[in-house]
């Protein structure tokens, strides 16, 4: 066990504020050093949600939309996967068509009072984050509740610089979560962080093209998102908008960029 003292995982204050977090205030602080900075998004990239969490979430979507728009249950899942497909998340379509509350949306689908028996815990992924050079922030579409009880599960918590939740993914009146452009150039701003010092590690290949297009590098996290989609819908290596690709993010300390970033900022100190 490392001897490396506790500290609670911070949210990184990207949502606009009246003050600076303490999060938003380590960010600022940190951004003249020149070390990489890793954006690491949650579900099926640092854990497999397929098998237990997903399942409910998606069940406890479909009745949401049950209740709220007044559908069946096979009506409510296919407008469930349709707003998803469209806007990239659920919740979206809900706010844009059926003025629902985000919160409690986000409140009602993610039910997890025993999320400590649900997640997946692989001791290989508290080694990862303490080797990686630099800082390690989470960037999640799921709400700050759940990532923090995730990453808890997890073990992890005290190793991770900071989380951005989707209520941290709000400006103009609007959510933008990823795959949001303009979202993820306001995080930058917002940390005061050069795009080329950052490094977007994600399942999802849109998110990535998104942040790729904004000048972050990207590492495509495949092993656990192929399980989840049909053949046709999976991503091939190679494509635009993926610098790195493995399988599972345990084998990113091994890629290249991660041995480069680590010789740069070793360099640096
Ligand atoms: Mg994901």
């Amino acid at each position: 066990m490392s001897a490396r003292p506790r500290r609670p995982a911070r949210s990184a204050g990207f949502a606009p504020a009246p003050r600076r977090l303490p999060g938003a205030e380590r960010a600022h602080a940190c951004a003249d050093a020149d070390r990489p900075v890793w954006l690491l998004d949650l579900d099926n990239t640092l854990h497999d949600a397929l098998p237990a969490i997903m399942p409910r979430i998606n069940r406890a979507m479909t009745g949401y939309v049950m209740r709220r728009v007044g559908l069946d249950e096979a009506a409510a899942s296919a407008l469930r996967v349709d707003y998803w497909r469209r806007y990239g998340a659920t919740l979206l379509g809900l706010l844009r068509h059926h003025a629902v509350d985000p919160h409690e949306f986000l409140r009602d689908t993610h039910p997890f009072p025993d999320l400590h028996r649900l997640v997946r815990r692989d001791v290989r992924l508290a080694h990862l984050l303490r080797r990686l050079p630099g800082r390690k922030i989470v960037v999640t579409n799921a709400p700050g509740a759940y990532a923090r009880g995730v990453l808890t599960a997890l073990g992890v918590a005290p190793l991770l610089d900071g989380t951005i939740a989707i209520e941290d993914m709000t400006f103009a009146g609007r959510w933008r979560p990823k795959p949001s452009r303009p979202m993820m150039r306001r995080l930058l701003a917002r940390l005061r962080l050069p795009a080329a010092r950052c490094v977007l590690v994600e399942d999802t290949v849109e998110n990535l093209r998104a942040a790729r297009h904004c000048g972050v590098r990207t590492v495509w996290v495949s092993g656990i998102a192929w399980r989840a989609r049909p053949a046709w819908q999976r991503p091939r290596r190679g494509q635009r908008g993926i610098d790195v690709h493995v399988r599972t993010v345990v084998q990113l300390a091994r890629t290249p960029l991660a041995r480069r970033l680590h010789g740069h900022s070793r360099r640096s100190e």
